[in-house]
């Protein structure tokens, strides 16, 4: 429905437009009916008057000229005489006299015997009906006759000395009495007759008789709308002529068998009425006067506020667009001792923007907050992962547009972890924004840094030419960090590993490149960290292959694919039975014996690797006690250990549970470390050796001579074995720099207090050689390959005797 709008002074006025009306007519009929009761009042006493008089008049006209004749009749001594013939003489000599003086129009003498003793004129009908009625009752009679015109017939009886009875009747017009009562109530008369009809209308007056017969005339034939004489008779009629307003009233008279005689009493209103119209006039002139007065006051006292309204309702919208300055910029307010609601509206609205431009200022920051808890880290302030995905997507769209190459540098601090165990998480994040900052500053403007989580950080070189471009950015980083990290008063020696991937393939995804740099760090960490990879293909293959063989190693576990081989170390001099070194085999269903070498590097760091090395220390107990039991009282087994393994927590608690639950001494094991596995971790190392050591094992140091270590460096350590690698070995009868490394090592191992051993000695030749050179331990295929753990028993009793070695001697 549509709305039709009206200004609020419109409703006001037309409010009091209303109520005024409804107040005037009220009061205008009221005041009207007040008025028509006082016409009617005045029409009645009016009405009253003219009958009183005409009473009046009339009685007063009978009663002197009955007084005359009773006293004419004394005159003539009527009493004295026996017959009327005096009386009708003396009488008769009067007539003119009565005329001329008391309106007598017509005279008549009667006797008892209806005798007309005198008539002036004819004798009707009515005079004769009178004087038998006087004569039977014998008191004065009175009426009044209208035929042409009104008279008063009087008919007074008079008796003689005899007693008859005469009766004197006069007939007396009416125009002197109709002129006395015109004079006393000053009223117009006339005597007027209607035809004896209740339809008779005021127009068919006929005028017998009138004060002013002009004046009558106009005035009855005035009214437009013709009343009956009925309603005159009962309420009057008002008549208008030019500014004259008068008031016509009818008083019954008489009636004879065809009309009925009125005096109609006509008085001038226009004092009345004028009054009454001044009344009206001056009523009207009132309510216009108050209706002008009260709408301009209803216009100025409400324009003022609704204009105000307008401005705000005009001004409320800028709030909806935020324009707070220019919505306070606009004047709600006026300047006003005294106030109203609309300043109170104005007060709440500009409160209103206050807090709504808070709410806003409000909203707008925590979208900001928000959008950079979605972007950036909170940590660094670097971007984030989001960021990243969104920025390296760029970068790859990019690609198809202009002619340029992208890499992408992922990178991991390297033993971040240490820091965060050792020094708590408050020096980690600290190392962390230092670490973010080294990044940082190594990169151009138009580079993106990520933080990519953890020690984690991904650059985006997202322009560049070549591979180079981006080896310079990594070696930059790698440079940076070589200055050591100032945390309080600690220092952090902290490198980084980085892999590189670097593309113009246009269809590369941005989790594929990234995934590509991540493999690439593996690699370089692998490479013992503090340098940077690029990524190829066959990286890719080899991370594929273990991802592979991670999920088989989790398998032949459940399935029990795996065993171990044992191969027996010998006491060089003596040949008695020192140990066996337990060597991991996998009996695969479809590809058959795989090697621990094909399998085990490849695995070193994952949680796989950990969980098969428990399985392997647990069967190496299980062995150790078969071979206890078996008579091998003091052989001892060794055990390979990886890095991954070594740097394990649980390792310790492992180790003793086992000693429990087999209830063996810890001095039955030898724990073999690669090189790599202690340098990788020199303090961590020392400290997980010293409690190992603390509960009674011994340590071998595997593959000696392959990597960098010195022994000076092994001094630090509790280790009480040293393995000089088989590939020394092999070729130390023809290559002299073997050769002299091997006889070096065993002076300077045994210098130490240590015990030597020789592995991969397959000839009696390398036998003799170290054997003349002081080696204590031998191992090799010369003695025995690995021995199945199922034929070991068999083997034990076929080659031991009383612990020494029976079948091959030197
Ligand atoms: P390793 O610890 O140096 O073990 C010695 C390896 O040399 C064994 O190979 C052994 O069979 C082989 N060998 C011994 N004598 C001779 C010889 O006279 N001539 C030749 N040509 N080879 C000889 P295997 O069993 O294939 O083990 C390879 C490597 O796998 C081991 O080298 C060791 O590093 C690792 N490995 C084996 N078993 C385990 C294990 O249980 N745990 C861990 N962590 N690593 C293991
Ligand atoms: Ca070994
Ligand atoms: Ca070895």
């Amino acid at each position: 429905m549509k709305q039709v709008f009206i200004r609020v002074p419109t409703k006001l006025l037309l409010l009091i437009i209303g109520t005024l009306l409804l107040l005037s007519a009220g009061f205008s009929t009221v005041s009207l009916s007040r008025l028509n009761a006082e016409f009617k009042a005045y029409q009645a006493e009016t009405l009253i008057q003219g009958q009183e008089q005409f009473k009046l008049h009339e009685k007063t006209l009978r009663e002197n000229l009955r007084v005359w004749i009773e006293s004419f009749a004394d005159v003539v001594h009527l009493q004295e005489k026996n017959d009327f013939d005096d009386l009708t003489k003396e009488i008769s000599k009067q007539f003119d006299a009565l005329q001329l003086h008391h309106n007598v129009e017509k005279m008549w003498l009667i006797d008892s015997k209806k005798n007309i003793l005198y008539s002036s004129s004819i004798t009707p009908n009515y005079v004769l009906n009178s004087v038998n009625k006087t004569l039977d009752i014998q008191e004065p009679q009175h009426l009044l006759y209208c035929q042409v015109y009104c008279e008063q017939l009087l008919t007074v009886p008079l008796l003689n000395k005899q007693g008859d009875m005469v009766v004197v009747a006069l007939a007396v017009s009416l125009v002197d009495m109709i002129y006395a009562i015109n004079q006393s109530i000053k009223s117009e008369i006339a005597i007027v007759s209607f035809s004896k009809s209740d339809q008779a209308k005021l127009h068919e007056a006929q005028f017998l008789s009138a004060s002013d017969i002009k004046l009558m005339r106009t005035l009855f034939v005035q009214p437009k709308k013709q009343i009956s004489v009925e309603a005159i008779k009962a309420m009057g009629v008002q008549v208008d002529i030019s500014s004259h307003s008068y008031l016509i009233n009818l008083m019954s008279l008489a009636t004879n068998n065809q009309r009925a005689y009125y005096m109609a009493l006509i008085d001038d209103v226009t004092p009345i009425t004028s009054e009454y119209k001044q009344y009206r006039y001056q009523f009207l002139l009132s309510a216009v006067l108050i209706f002008v007065t009260l709408a301009g006051l209803v216009y100025f006292v409400s324009s003022p506020l609704t204009h105000r309204l307008i401005v705000l309702s005009n001004a409320l919208p800028l709030l909806a667009r935020k324009e707070f300055d220019q919505f306070r910029r606009i004047k709600l307010k006026r300047k006003s001792f005294f106030s109203d609601e609309l300043d109170i509206l104005a007060d709440a609205t500009s409160e209103l923007s206050y807090e709504l431009e808070q709410l806003n200022l409000e909203v707008e920051q925590k979208t900001k907050e928000l959008e950079n808890i979605a972007m950036y880290d909170l940590l660094t302030g670097l971007p984030n992962r989001n960021m990243l995905n969104y920025q390296l997507r760029k970068s790859v769209a990019n690609l198809s547009q202009f002619k340029h190459k992208i890499a992408v540098l992922f990178l991991d601090l390297d033993d971040f972890k240490k820091v965060n165990d050792s020094h708590g998480h408050g020096q980690g994040d600290r190392l962390l924004i230092e670490a973010a900052n080294r990044v940082r500053l190594s990169i151009r403007n138009v580079d993106v840094a990520c933080r990519f989580g953890g020690d984690e950080f991904v650059v985006v070189l997202g322009k560049i030419e070549n591979v180079e471009e981006a080896v310079v950015v990594a070696e930059e980083i790698l440079q940076r960090f070589k200055t050591p990290i100032k945390i309080g008063s600690s220092i952090f020696y902290v490198s980084t590993s980085i892999g590189i991937a670097f593309t113009e393939d246009k269809l590369i995804k941005a989790e594929e490149l990234i995934s590509y740099a991540d493999i690439a760090m593996y690699e370089a960490k692998d490479s013992g960290g503090a340098q940077y990879h690029v990524y190829h293909s066959e990286m890719y293959q080899r991370v594929a292959h273990r991802v592979m063989l991670e999920g088989e190693v989790r398998q032949a576990l459940a399935k029990n694919q795996f065993s171990l081989s044992l191969q027996p170390q010998l006491v060089a001099k003596t040949k008695r039975i020192y140990g066996f070194e337990a060597l991991l085999r996998w009996q695969h269903p479809s590809r058959g014996m795989i090697s621990p070498d094909d399998f085990i590097p490849i695995l070193e760091n994952s949680a796989h690797m950990i969980e098969l090395g428990y399985w392997i220390i647990r069967r190496c107990f299980e062995l150790a006690v078969m071979i206890k039991n078996h008579g091998l009282t003091d052989s001892r087994i060794a055990i390979n250990l990886s890095a991954g393994q070594f740097v394990d927590q649980n390792l310790p608690n492992f180790l003793q549970g086992l000693l429990v639950e087999f209830s063996i001494s810890a001095s039955h094991f030898e724990l073999e470390l690669t090189e790599q596995t202690l340098v990788k971790n020199v303090d961590h190392t020392i400290r997980m050796m010293e409690v190992l050591k603390g509960l009674g094992f011994s340590f071998a140091i595997d593959d000696f001579g392959t990597g960098y270590s010195s022994l000076a460096y092994l001094k630090q350590m509790p280790v009480d074995v040293i393995k000089i690698d088989k590939s020394f070995i092999f070729g130390m009868l023809e290559n002299h720099s073997d050769y002299q490394i091997i006889m070096s090592t065993i002076a300077m191992v045994k210098n130490l207090g240590l015990t030597v051993v020789a592995e991969g000695v397959e000839t009696s030749a390398q036998l003799r050689s170290l054997m003349q050179n002081d080696c204590d331990l031998i191992q090799g295929y010369y003695f025995a390959k690995p021995i199945p753990e199922a034929e070991l028993l068999d083997f034990i009793d076929a080659h031991i005797v009383d612990n020494h070695w029976k079948t091959k001697a030197l």
